[in-house]
């Protein structure tokens, strides 16, 4: 294609920001991967073989345009290509960094498919962001001049990537928003889940910064349920969007369970968070938290299981090895963090599931060795036990990481009308995420179940599309 700087697979590699040597990130809660300087940005971006139908896009829950984005960067209009990036993304530094690359846009670029490997896209979707902020091109949140008078009023349960991302768009109309967050700061799991060395947490403290410059209200340490009731949450605002994620920890069921020394993931992820910003934890100082010197196991496959693995090495823990009943390639987790994982010294041992745990404290874990059957109805082979080939795995730190379900709603908020999936999530339309309370929508994981920040994100934002078309609605009656 004579002109255009783009289709450069043929003759140029693909290549991610440089990695920091496993040795050194090891040592700290630093980013993992570098920066891209400008020339290798657009080297990459013009790698993009500027497909008709672009598989990229399709496969981004955010539909981004991904390609036109790719050919403004290859041709050095870096402010076009932000503004561009930034019209479908609430948060697209956020995304180029934790989305799971490898199963969304680029696990469909159709040049990996061709064999030349896929193009870099997270990571220039994170450059030109991250260009956008140092450069001043991330407009304020203004809300639109003849909009700024609006009477109405939002309540947003939930300071997560979903409230967040709903939070943007509603203020941008000029709607009022209150966030109430039971945390004392805001950012959901992007603060309190996801380690520093996946995202950095300035990079979510500036997207709050950004808001509450922008007049978004943030009630910190409102537990709703609690410290205020839902009724008044729905008193307080014209329309009320739940956002309130999954929290309840998946259990274990197996004899010694309740032994000191077992711990919950999210216990202990938040526990190291809070370290980070020079918090005092007094579960971690006692050492109930703290992995360092420990021989430590973690029970699970999936990506919280790998972030536990990950920050215990960096706590100096003695060992680290996960324990998970299917095999590497049936694991839930992102291949690109078990990699990493690897290189950081984790061990793995796949087909091997808990049957027991010895010691009060905990000494160690009963394993169990599994194989793979036949696949169930999902399509995935189902671990099989293998009988007498148990060993006992020594760890005197044992993290469990199964997942989360949602908390009693109902339970907790007092709200027997607000109608719940059998699973306990919201049950919310589809498109509109309307709940079954008239002017109460619902988004992110508290409808999906466990899910992935770029999903929250479509979701805030289409659930304020739809608070702002029910907000009109009285008025549009009214003018009649
Ligand atoms: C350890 C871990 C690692 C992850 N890594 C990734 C990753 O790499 N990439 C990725 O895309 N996704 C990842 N995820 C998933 C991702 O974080 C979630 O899907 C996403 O944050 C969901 O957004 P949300 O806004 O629905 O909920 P959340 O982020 O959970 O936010 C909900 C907010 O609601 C608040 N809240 C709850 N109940 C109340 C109440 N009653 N009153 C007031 N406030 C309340 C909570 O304090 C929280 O701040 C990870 C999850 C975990 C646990
Ligand atoms: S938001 Fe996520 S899936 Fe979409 S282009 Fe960015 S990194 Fe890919």
């Amino acid at each position: 294609m004579a002109g255009t700087p783009m289709l450069r697979f043929v003759t140029v590699g693909r290549e991610t920001p440089e990695k920091r040597p496993a040795r050194l990130r090891a040592a700290d809660f630093h980013e993992i991967y570098r920066d891209y300087a400008a020339a290798k940005a657009a080297e990459q971006a013009a790698r993009c073989s500027q497909c008709g139908v672009p598989f990229c896009q399709v496969h981004c829950p955010l539909h981004n345009n991904i390609p036109d984005w790719l050919k403004l960067t290859a041709e050095g209009r870096l402010r076009e290509a932000y503004e561009l990036a930034q019209a479908t993304n609430t948060f697209p530094e956020i995304c180029g960094r934790i989305c799971p690359q490898d199963r969304l846009c680029e696990g469909n670029c159709v040049i990996e498919r061709a064999g030349h490997g896929t193009v870099t896209i997270g990571a220039i979707e994170r450059y030109l962001t991250d260009l956008a902020w140092t450069e001043g091109w991330v407009a304020p949140i203004r809300p639109a001049a003849a909009a700024a008078a609006r009477p109405e009023s939002v309540g947003i349960i939930g300071a997560g990537p979903a409230g967040l991302a709903a939070a943007d768009r509603l203020c941008r109309a000029g709607v009022k928003v209150t966030v109430y967050d039971r945390h004392d700061r805001p950012g959901g799991l992007m603060t309190y889940g996801i380690p520093g060395f996946k995202l950095d947490k300035g990079v979510v403290m500036q997207r709050i910064d950004q808001l509450e410059a922008g007049g978004v209200a943030l009630v910190r340490n409102c537990d709703v349920g609690r410290d205020l009731s839902f009724a008044a949450v729905r008193g307080r605002h014209d329309a009320v969007l739940i956002a309130s994620g999954v929290y309840r920890p998946r259990e274990l069921r197996a004899p010694g369970v309740g032994a000191r020394g077992i711990v919950r993931a999210l216990d202990y992820l938040v526990a190291a968070s809070r370290k980070g910003f020079g918090d005092a934890v007094p579960e971690f100082d006692a050492g109930t938290l703290d992995a360092a010197g420990r021989r430590v196991v973690v029970i699970g496959g999936g990506d919280t299981a790998m972030d536990c693995l990950r920050t215990a090495v960096r706590q100096g823990a003695r060992r680290v090895r996960c324990l998970y009943r299917r095999d590497r390639a049936n694991m839930p987790g992102s291949e690109r963090e078990v990699a990493n994982a690897e290189e950081e010294g984790v061990e793995f041992v796949w087909l091997a599931a808990p049957r027991g745990f010895a010691g009060d404290p905990v000494t160690g874990v009963m394993v169990q060795r599994m194989r793979l059957g036949e696949p169930d109805v999902s399509g995935r082979r189902s671990p099989a036990l293998i009988e007498g080939a148990d060993y006992v795995e020594e760890a005197d730190l044992v993290i469990t990481a199964l997942g989360f379900d949602p908390e009693d709603l109902h339970l907790r908020w007092q709200e027997p009308d607000l109608a719940l999936t059998r699973w306990g999530t919201v049950r919310a339309d589809f498109h509109s995420h309307a709940t079954s309370l008239p002017g109460v929508y619902a988004a992110g994981d508290i409808v999906r179940g466990a899910s992935l920040v770029v999903w929250a994100i479509r979701d805030g934002r289409e659930a304020a599309d739809a608070i702002l078309a029910y907000l009109a609605q009285p008025a549009a009656l009214a003018a009649e």
